[in-house]
């Protein structure tokens, strides 16, 4: 947005860091951005004007307000002269348009990435309910605090000065909750403050599910069709990284001279934002004991290495996406994990214990294959485990 010369929304927050509190109980964890960076939170519509003020203003854009793309001419379109054709939403007139390039960044809907072969791959994996509360206090100001233990995280950051947000999670595998049950699971595991105002959100009712869906970023359109943002794909939110890699799409297309180019550079950066994007989201998640061993892996590096938490700083701002430094980590969490599971400080035992060995074994190789490198993939393959790939399911 600098680069851009885009302001920053005067009501916007900054951002310094995420703030984890573990599902044990045991002390806050603290990830700051390092080298100066930080992030900024505000309400998404406030995001939203400022960027298209900010078009608007450019003498080569001419926006249309109230007026739906619905179809594209793709026989032209290979020709280097696509037709659009736009409805005006409140007259319906419709009007043809000449392009030698479109962009799709028309989100999750995408009538560009329908249009240019794309089909819809989404999994459904959450629902997810946010509240904003006015008046809160959070123990850690200045940082996206994220709450663990309750079946699903619960994320709350500050989007205004007078204003906290919060994401509750609801995993597609735990089902509905009834209101109390709600305020049994989660209300222990938020801070004081927050708690109040959740449970007075679900016993006033106010509380609204969305579901939560995602896509794996494989599809990027076709040459005289590129597609940007969550049109290409999109992740749980609670790594929010949604935006930035929309910026990302764009500015990769904006340098690049043709469609593969670009797919293929994008192809490369993705692995590492998407399997942080999905194995975080699994290993906050999922109960099992191999993955409570992960879990408290992460906490164990995040504690004992500073290096490591700027180091998943980075991952989670896009700014590192090299797929060996992503793999070291990746690799001393499973170390730690493994250890775990498989000595004697371990209770279980000891055929229990090998059983959780082989299930944390094949669960770090099935996350790993995400990251598309072909000698994970074929181990894999080989140990007949489900891949990131072939789990992809249409709901
Ligand atoms: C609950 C939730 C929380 C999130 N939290 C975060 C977060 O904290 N941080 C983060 O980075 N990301 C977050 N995200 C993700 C983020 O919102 C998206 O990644 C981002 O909005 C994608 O931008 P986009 O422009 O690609 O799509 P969209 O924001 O969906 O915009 C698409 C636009 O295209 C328009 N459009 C669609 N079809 C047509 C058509 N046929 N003709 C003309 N116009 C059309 C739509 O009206 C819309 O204006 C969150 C997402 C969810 C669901």
């Amino acid at each position: 947005m600098r680069a851009l010369g885009i302001e920053e929304p005067a009501s916007a927050q900054r951002g310094r860091g995420f703030v984890v509190f573990p599902d044990d109980g045991s002390e806050p964890i603290v990830l700051p951005y390092s080298d100066g960076s930080y992030g900024l939170a505000c309400e998404h519509h406030v995001l939203v004007e400022q960027l298209r003020a900010a078009a608007v203003r450019h003498p080569h854009v001419t926006y249309r307000t109230g007026a739906r793309f619905t179809s594209l001419d793709l026989e032209a379109l290979s020709l280097g002269a696509g037709s659009l054709e736009m409805t005006d939403k409140e007259s319906g007139d419709r009007e043809r348009v000449r392009a030698g390039r479109v962009v799709g960044a028309d989100g999750r809907s995408s009538v560009v990435r329908a249009a240019s072969g794309g089909q819809a791959e989404h999994v459904a994996v959450s629902r997810m309910a946010g509240l904003v509360l006015e008046g809160v206090k959070l123990p850690y100001e200045g940082f996206g605090h994220v709450f663990l233990g309750a079946p699903g995280s619960v994320l709350a950051y500050r989007i205004a000065p007078d204003k906290v947000r919060i994401c509750v999670d609801l995993p597609q595998s735990v089902g509905r909750l009834s209101d109390a049950d709600l305020i049994s699971e989660y209300g222990p595991h938020l801070c004081e403050s927050l708690r109040t105002c959740f449970i007075a959100a679900i016993e006033a009712k106010s509380m609204s599910w969305a579901a939560i869906r995602v896509q794996r970023r494989r599809f990027y359109g076709r040459e005289g069709a590129s597609l940007v943002g969550d049109s290409v794909g999109y992740y749980h939110p609670l790594t929010a990284a949604g935006m930035t890699l929309g910026f990302a799409d764009a500015i990769e297309l904006s340098r690049s001279k043709d469609h593969d180019g670009f797919r293929r550079r994008r192809l490369r950066n993705i692995r590492v934002p998407e399997l942080l994007a999905m194995a975080l989201y699994e290993v906050f998640t999922d109960r099992s004991d191999e993955m409570a061993a992960m879990r408290h892996a992460i906490y164990t590096l995040w504690r004992t290495s500073p290096t490591e938490c700027a180091r998943t700083m980075r991952f989670l701002a896009c700014q590192d996406t090299r797929v060996p430094s992503f793999l070291l980590s990746f690799v001393r969490v499973m170390r730690i994990a493994g250890l775990e599971l498989a000595l004697p400080k371990n209770p279980a035992p000891l055929k229990r214990r090998a059983q959780m060995v082989g299930r944390w074994f094949g669960r770090g190789v099935s996350m790993a294959s995400g990251l598309s490198v072909p000698m994970m993939q074929k181990a894999a393959g080989r140990l007949g485990l489900e891949t990131s790939d072939t789990s992809s399911k249409v709901t």
